[in-house]
């Protein structure tokens, strides 16, 4: 029998949005869902694993990674680079696993132009000035560092008109419950589904 082959979901949001906790909501109910550990030259944050939150690596190993055709998208972040390992995220999907991004904008936007089936999602905050204050309360960034990514947020949430689903996290459990009724439908998607609908015709 032949393995269906899992569905890539893109999950972006403003920093502060609460994207974490809402993902590790979503693999705590269903662990075959598959995270996507991406690669950064970003500093590790207070409490941050290695190989469990990000690849921690130098700027000239992800220099190298590119080159080698390693990443399945890059881009540069508020002065740092985040890239998808590719091989990884392949591997799952050829497997039958379902992948989770969880990737800004401009990524986004690169991994859907190579990979057209990939169901994109973005998470809004309630507002800008909520943001500031959960980025503030969160106290891991600079008054400098919270300004910056709440211009960035801004326009990162002008670009989310061009994703296939928004779900605002106002409440975090009801946002939970969006994002898995979103995914469970997603994989009735008629473009995900034309195998089914050929075995079908061929069923007399
Ligand atoms: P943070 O530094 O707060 O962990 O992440 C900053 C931004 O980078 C977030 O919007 C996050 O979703 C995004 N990001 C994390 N990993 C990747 C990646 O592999 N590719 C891209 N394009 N963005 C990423």
């Amino acid at each position: 029998m032949t393995v269906n082959r899992g569905t890539l979901f893109i999950i972006s949001a403003p920093s502060g949005t609460g994207k974490g906790t809402i993902v590790s909501e979503i693999l705590k109910s269903d662990p075959t869902i598959y995270f996507s550990v991406s690669a950064t030259t970003r500093a590790p944050r207070e409490g941050e694993k290695d190989g469990v939150n990000y690849f921690f690596i130098s700027r000239e190993e992800f220099l190298g990674l590119i080159k080698t055709g390693g990443m399945l998208e890059h881009t540069e972040f508020c002065g740092n680079l985040y890239g998808t390992p590719k091989k990884a995220v392949y591997d799952k999907l050829d497997a039958g696993r379902d992948v989770i991004l969880e990737i800004e904008t401009v990524g986004a936007m690169n991994v859907k132009a190579v990979c057209p089936d990939a169901v994109s999602i973005f998470i809004l905050p309630p507002s800008l000035s909520e943001l500031r204050r959960r980025l503030q309360t969160r106290g891991t960034d600079s008054e400098e560092v919270i300004a910056r990514r709440v211009a960035e947020a801004r326009a990162e949430i002008e670009k989310s008109k061009g994703y296939d689903f928004v779900i605002m996290n106002d409440d975090l459990s009801v946002a939970v419950g969006d994002i898995k009724t979103v995914m469970y439908a997603s994989k009735k998607l008629t473009r995900l589904n034309q195998n089914m609908i050929e075995g079908v015709l061929q069923k007399c």
